[in-house]
């Protein structure tokens, strides 16, 4: 009974997955993990490569982690947002705030739930503050904000989006170059204020991932871009919506990536990282003045009329605090450094003539290679044999992306890249 792989065939429907494909190919079952190594049935290690999915940000099995859920399931499990509350819950709404500068937390339980919220939240604003020809949302060509139909919505991976398209809402397109270059940067922006000039009124919002658009593939822009566009949005009345979800919790080398470029968004979606990894919760911070938006006598309906079963678990929240101690205790964010440098030494050591390019902003990055064609799924068979190395990565698009824990130590990021280098190496001989 416990050929795990066989049974798993049998019943199981994995995300962003062709079943056909993951069928024929040779597939790992995790069973455990220590720090950053994944352990799988057979007591193979491997280095966690991608955080678990980008969430996970001090190792697995940290005692402190462990310890704070084990004291909250003492407690109690689950109770309900709806009409109660929780001091776990409390506590890090404020100690959120005063990490933001934001002054509310709705929660939920996924990036997507949180960007569903951030949107009705912006539209709602606007309408109750009697801008109601505010209907539309402005986001960046190839953004990804998740996988619920609003988030898809203002999404632009096509590849992602496109079958969707006859079932969601029209966004207003701002160009994003995928590298911090002046002159793309220049042209884009030039777009962008042609964009506002002429639907400035009609829009609502404008989401955007800071600094690296993670799903597209690792593109990055500048601070000062963003700085940029945030003036257009802002002079033109819209609510500036960042989704941190993925670039939030230390990921970009400060806590929020908005902190490099100085911007204090009306609305923040975060979600990832928040746990450490350890279980699913997602917030949206606001400002105070969005929040006065809602308030009223009841039958004034300015209610945000928006709400999930496990809002704000309080297993989820005892774990999200516990993972905050640990940034400041353990000076995450000050360690982080050598390991950037790290990243940085070993991207430069992969020498192949099929690496066309390697990005990077803090512990996040990406090598694009090429040219194959998509059915070769090449960068998908480098990933499958980085396995062999002993390390997990996935691939998007035509990048591998490395998103280590911020905890995995410099040695052990290197032996990330080069297990890359070796597998590249393999699957094409210089
Ligand atoms: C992953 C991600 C989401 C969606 O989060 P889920 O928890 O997978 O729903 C939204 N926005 C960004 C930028 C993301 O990277």
């Amino acid at each position: 009974m416990n050929d795990w792989l066989t049974r798993d065939l049998q019943h199981l429907w994995h995300p962003f997955t062709q079943q056909d494909e993951w069928a024929g190919e040779p597939k790992l079952c995790i069973e455990r993990a220590e720090g950053v190594e994944l352990i799988d049935t057979e007591g193979r290690r491997y280095l966690d490569a991608v955080s678990s999915l980008w969430c996970n940000v001090h190792g697995h099995r940290h005692p402190k982690l462990d310890a704070a859920l084990l004291d909250q399931v003492g407690r109690v499990a689950h109770t309900t947002m709806l009409g109660l509350t929780h001091p776990p819950g409390i506590e890090l709404a404020e100690r959120l705030c005063a990490l933001t500068g934001l002054d509310r937390v709705f929660y939920s339980d996924s990036g997507s739930s949180s960007v569903e919220v951030a949107l009705k939240i912006a539209f709602q604003a606007q309408q109750q503050r009697g801008h109601t020809q505010r209907t539309r949302f402005a986001a960046f060509t190839e953004a990804y904000h998740g996988d619920t139909l609003g988030s898809v919505s203002v999404g632009g991976i096509d590849l992602f989006h496109g079958v969707y398209r006859p079932l969601l809402f029209d966004a207003l397109r701002i160009p994003c170059p995928d590298r911090p270059d002046p002159e793309a940067e220049a042209r884009c922006l030039a777009q962008a204020e042609r964009l506002f000039a002429e639907h400035g009124e009609t829009l609502a919002g404008f989401i955007f991932e800071p600094l690296v658009q993670g799903a597209a593939g690792m593109r990055m822009h500048s601070p000062a871009f963003l700085v940029a566009l945030c003036t257009l949005a802002r002079d033109a009345g819209v609510l500036l919506i960042a989704d941190e979800v993925a670039t939030g919790f230390g990921r970009t080398g400060t806590m929020f990536a908005v902190e490099q470029a100085g911007i204090r968004p009306d609305i923040l979606c975060i979600a990832k990282g928040i746990t450490g990894g350890y279980l699913p919760l997602a917030a949206t911070l606001t400002t105070e003045a969005i929040f006065d938006l809602f308030r009223g006598p009841y039958t004034a309906w300015k209610t945000l009329f928006h709400g999930h079963t496990y809002t704000g678990n309080p297993l989820a929240c005892a774990v999200a605090l516990a993972s905050l101690d640990i940034f400041r205790d353990e000076a995450v964010l000050q360690n982080l450094g050598p390991r950037v440098e790290a990243l940085r030494n070993g991207l430069l050591l992969l020498r192949h003539r099929c690496v066309l390019e390697r990005r990077q902003r803090g512990l996040m990055a990406a090598v694009r290679i090429g040219p194959f064609s998509a059915d070769a799924r090449m960068s998908h068979r480098v990933a499958l044999a980085c396995r062999d190395e002993g390390v997990i990565v996935r691939s998007l698009g035509d990048a591998i992306v490395l998103m280590p824990p911020l905890a995995m130590t410099p040695s052990q990021i290197r032996a990330c890249t080069a297990a890359i280098g070796t597998a590249l190496h393999r699957l094409v001989p210089a």
